[in-house]
């Protein structure tokens, strides 16, 4: 779990895209994201953790308190799992980029749509690689360090 701050990313419902993306946090309020930017359509808008009208029932997250005390903890194993895990995602990264021609990059667009293993250049985030379609709305896609779910197929 990473420390959420203004300036890092987040997963919100994004009121526009009314998908679960990858936002980055405008601003925050104590340890919780008030204000997020949509990854995939760039609006600005509330945090929410959930999709409207669903209500979070039979919780097993941990009361708020925890988060704010080990906030300031130092970094220790759960950086190194963290900084493994970052290495784990480059080097799969490079394998699917390494030695591929900038031909074979299809520009990132809202109303594309995408499958496993396409190569995809986004305006901000670079090249990356298509992880995983979660469904006909939504892809994962790898970039640079960083997994992200966009948004695909969206009509303008
Ligand atoms: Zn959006």
């Amino acid at each position: 779990m990473k420390k959420l701050q203004a300036g890092g990313e987040v997963d919100s419902w994004c009121t526009k895209c009314r998908l679960f993306l990858n936002h980055r946090i405008i601003a925050m309020m104590g340890s919780k994201p008030v204000r997020v930017e949509c990854s995939t359509c760039g609006s600005h808008h509330n945090f929410r953790a959930r999709p409207p009208g669903v209500k979070e029932t039979g919780s097993v997250r941990a009361p708020s308190a925890t988060a704010s005390t080990a906030t300031r903890a130092p970094r220790q194993s759960t950086a190194t799992r963290a900084a493994a895990a970052e290495l784990a995602r480059e080097q799969a990264w490079e394998k699917a980029i390494a030695g591929r021609a900038i031909a074979d990059f299809r520009p990132y667009k809202l109303s594309a749509t995408f499958s496993e293993g396409d190569l995809v250049r986004h305006s901000r985030f670079g090249d990356g690689v298509v992880m995983r379609v979660i469904d006909s709305g939504k892809v994962e896609i790898l970039f640079k360090g960083e997994a992200r779910t966009l948004a695909q197929g969206v009509a303008d």
